[in-house]
């Protein structure tokens, strides 16, 4: 379907709602939802930082870091910077955030990120350009403007960052903590994809999770985005929030989709107070049953499929000329810490504090608290906390899972080149699990490969988990948010 104009969305949207009701245009069948609506993993990574160790250590980083200097083709670079700081709570957060006031906070830490950046630049060739850069927390834009300039200055410094169009460099804002030229400073210093936090516009819903935002400060800040010529303007937003309904999120769905992003992320609220404790402050009596989740969910696929997004899967939507549609289509899309990439053989660098980076074979996480962070800097060293060396095991099935999530689709041959020689046989027992999931309509298969149905995408966490070896050995109900 062709992309729709603002006078025929509102007929749609209207008529979109009436049908919600009518038997048969139930995108999930319920039984299928009970079946499958049990924790795992969302495979940013594979194996999940379950699996990591304090085992590894940073000469193993450093090993992985020359091993892969030395192939043959460089491989570029993709680098995450971590700024945790934000200066109120919203109470939903799972990120790893410290909560200040105190604008003060953010100098200690960005000195010591200035010389981590230094540690890491120094580790690799010159040769390996980077591709993708993104600034992630916390809020970024809780730091001055003579920060980033600096920050990004140093970064440039210290690695070869491309800057012929073809960079993604991206950052996550809070439409609420801007000020008037932040955009334009941003767009100077080099990037050109934002990501709005939005979450829901209904202000009781903002209420109840400490996020007052209003639709019209949103609008503003995305017209400014538009007239600073960012090439991509994405927003996020969360299903299964306290006081969320069908009908509030209808009202917030359709204010999105008059600003016209052009990419979209729909999260499914985690609840774990247990592991986040600002969860908490939710009251568990506000949060809407299961079944009103799934109304939800239903509700914004099918109002934001009908408009023209293409849903790329795993909670993201995006126009169909959005490069993410476009590189699914041409199978070259990928997964990593960020959700989807469209740079499939980059190494992802990760710096300040939690940061996960991925080199070769390996994940490397850094330390999580500040006075780690602080005393293993001073002393001249990268702050490695844990990490996670895969084996060719491993490895097959991140190449497994992989292609699945992306692709939505497997070709045994694919794996069979690169891993081993008859993957039903390697597979014999995973591949039965498979096939049942097939009678259920999720996928069909063959002997040579397995094609997930329409059906089947919503539940796509859940095939691929069928070759997770890990799955089913940990804890998965404290530790991982449900599939659907
Ligand atoms: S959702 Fe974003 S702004 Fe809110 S506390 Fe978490 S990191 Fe900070």
């Amino acid at each position: 379907m062709g992309w729709r104009k603002h006078s025929e969305l509102v007929t749609l949207i209207k008529s979109t709602i009436d049908n919600s009701t009518m038997e048969g245009l139930d995108i999930f069948d319920r039984a299928l939802v009970e079946k499958y609506d049990i924790s795992g993993p969302r495979y940013t990574s594979y194996p999940t930082a379950m699996q990591f160790t304090e085992n590894f250590k940073l000469p193993d980083y450093r090993r992985c870091v020359l091993d892969t200097n030395a192939e043959l083709i460089p491989r570029p670079l993709s680098l995450y910077i971590h700024l945790p700081f934000c200066d109120t709570v919203c109470y939903y957060c799972a990120c790893n955030k410290i909560i200040t006031k105190n604008k003060q906070h953010a100098r200690p830490y960005l000195e010591n990120l200035h010389k981590e950046i230094q540690f890491q630049g120094a580790m690799f060739d010159d040769d390996r350009l980077v591709e993708q850069l993104h600034w992630g927390g916390g809020t970024p834009t809780f730091i001055s403007h003579q920060q980033m300039y600096d920050l990004m200055g140093v970064i440039r410094e210290n690695f070869n960052l491309r800057d012929d169009g073809q960079e993604e460099y991206s950052i996550e804002i809070d439409p609420r903590t801007l000020k008037e030229d932040t955009l334009s400073v941003l767009r100077r210093i080099g990037f050109n994809k934002v990501s709005f936090g939005v979450q829901d516009f209904n202000p009781e819903v903002q209420r109840a999770v400490n996020r007052i935002q209003s639709y019209e400060e949103t609008k503003d800040v995305i017209k400014t985005a538009r007239e600073n010529n960012f090439r991509t303007i994405n927003i996020d937003l969360i299903y299964g929030l306290p006081l969320q309904t069908e009908s509030t999120f209808t009202e917030t769905l359709e204010k999105v989709i008059e600003l016209s992003p052009e990419r979209i992320s729909v999260y499914n609220y985690a609840h774990l107070p247990h592991l986040f404790k600002t969860q908490k402050q939710i009251r568990e009596e506000d949060l809407p049953s299961a079944s009103e989740k799934l109304k939800i969910l239903q509700q914004a696929i099918r109002m934001l499929t009908e408009v023209g997004y293409v849903y790329i899967g795993m909670d993201h939507f995006s126009k169909p000329d959005d490069e993410l549609a476009i590189a699914q289509k041409n199978g070259n899309l990928y997964r990593n810490f960020q959700g989807y990439s469209t740079h499939a053989n980059c190494d992802v660098v990760g710096m300040g504090i939690t940061s996960i980076s991925k080199i070769g074979d390996c994940y490397s996480q850094n330390v999580k608290t500040l006075d780690a962070y602080d005393e293993i800097i001073s002393g001249g060293k990268i702050p490695v906390f844990r990490g996670y060396m895969l084996d060719t095991d491993d490895l097959l099935r991140r190449e497994v899972i992989a292609r699945l999530i992306c692709d939505f689709r497997l070709d045994f041959s694919q794996i069979e080149e690169l891993y081993i020689s008859d993957f039903n046989r390697y597979f014999f027992n995973e591949m039965k699990e498979i096939k049942s999931m097939g009678d259920d309509g999720l996928l069909s298969v063959d002997d040579e490969k397995i094609e997930v149905s329409q059906t089947g995408r919503f539940f796509i966490r859940n095939i691929c988990s069928v070759f997770d070896k890990y799955f089913n050995r940990c804890d998965r109900t404290t530790q991982f948010s449900r599939m659907v």
